[in-house]
């Protein structure tokens, strides 16, 4: 199988050299692909979203006060908070970064496996916020574009991001249809995503928040995601299964806390293409978030898009580090007596 790899033609018009975000990122995932994995890569540039999508999760107060905010601009960068950068391309981009989100949900639905390498990112954009750099929910319009144009219903989003992403979990937060599933280290930015956020009325238990220790690794995360993520996805039953694939929960990373490695992080992809597998005739599809070693980077993508393309997983030429395999043993233990996604896969099997 291959996987079709989504890139942006325009993105380094979206770059700030002193910022971790910057266009160096999307740019190292794609040397490393072209000279690794071209026998089962197929590259395809995105086009930008019709900015109508976009009202699919934000506001178009919103959507307008950006569009306002760059096309006003004076200098070369514009902030928005301390720690979010705007250049006069960051609109236009940030539509690219979108319909890459879209065209990978197009080829998923086509029967392929597709890898979007959108940026900017967007798993902390609300509905009516840029935050955490990030403009437009990728991810989240994604999720609309496939009920919507595809004709999904049951759309199941795993955040593996070392952040929340709380940005998506805004967007379907009532919502019974979308399953929002994010591991992340903690206490850590945006310091959302407790254990008892778990969705509100007609979206109760289908929010799923696993804060992960401080340095948590390898086998502690793959805990986790056998026992509570793995099961959640089997409750839920998705037709579609979308991956937040934030690769700064790696050792390396410069600004994450947790302690994975690639060949972790490829263990963690295997058992939800296994369950996409089984649930869903293997639609699943993987949207680019954070992550700013650009090392570690290009080993997640690599050992990622191995197994999308169900290939052997690559050398881990960076290695692991040791942790605590039981780190995150009391969460999982609340949330499979707790949860009630998880409840409700108790009462079913009993
Ligand atoms: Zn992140």
């Amino acid at each position: 199988m291959s996987v079709t790899i989504i890139t942006i033609p325009n993105h380094g018009a979206h770059s700030h050299t002193r910022h971790p975000e910057n266009a160096a990122r999307a740019d190292a995932i794609v040397t490393t692909l072209r000279e690794s994995a071209s026998a089962y890569c197929r590259f395809v540039q995105a086009n930008p979203i019709a900015p109508d999508w976009l009202k699919t999760v934000h506001t178009e107060q919103y959507v307008a006060w950006l569009h306002q905010k760059v096309t006003t601009m004076t200098g070369q960068h514009s902030w928005i908070g301390e720690d979010t950068y705007l250049t006069e391309s960051t609109y236009d981009v940030a539509l690219h970064s979108v319909g890459a989100a879209c065209a990978a949900v197009d080829a998923v639905m086509r029967g392929e496996r597709a890898f979007a390498l959108g940026r900017p990112p967007g798993h902390h954009a609300t509905p009516s916020t840029a935050m955490g750099f990030c403009f437009f929910n990728n991810i989240a319009v994604a999720a609309r574009y496939a009920q919507q144009h595809h004709g999904v219903t049951r759309v199941a989003i795993v955040d593996i991001d070392v952040h929340h992403g709380n940005g998506t979990q805004d967007a379907f937060y009532t919502d019974k249809h979308v399953l929002f599933v994010s591991s992340h280290g903690s206490p850590l930015y945006p310091f959302s995503g407790t254990l008892n956020q778990t969705g509100k009325g007609a979206g109760l238990g289908t929010t799923l928040n696993i804060p992960m220790p401080a340095q948590s690794g390898d086998a502690a995360f793959l805990r986790v995601y056998q026992q509570v993520v793995v099961p959640a996805l089997y409750a839920f039953k998705p037709e579609l299964v979308l991956i937040s694939a934030g690769f700064d929960a790696h050792w390396d990373d410069p600004i994450g806390n947790c302690r994975l490695s690639a060949s972790g992080y490829a263990a963690l992809i295997d058992s939800l293409i296994d369950a996409a597998n089984h649930l869903c005739d293997g639609r699943i599809a993987a949207i680019l978030e954070g992550g700013y070693s650009l090392p570690a980077l290009a080993a997640c993508s690599l050992a990622m898009t191995a197994r999308l393309a169900n290939r052997p997983l690559p050398e881990d030429e960076l290695g692991t580090r040791p942790s605590n395999p039981h780190g995150a043993d009391q969460t999982i233990a609340w949330l499979t007596n707790n949860h009630p996604l998880l409840q409700h896969t108790k009462g079913a099997s009993a």
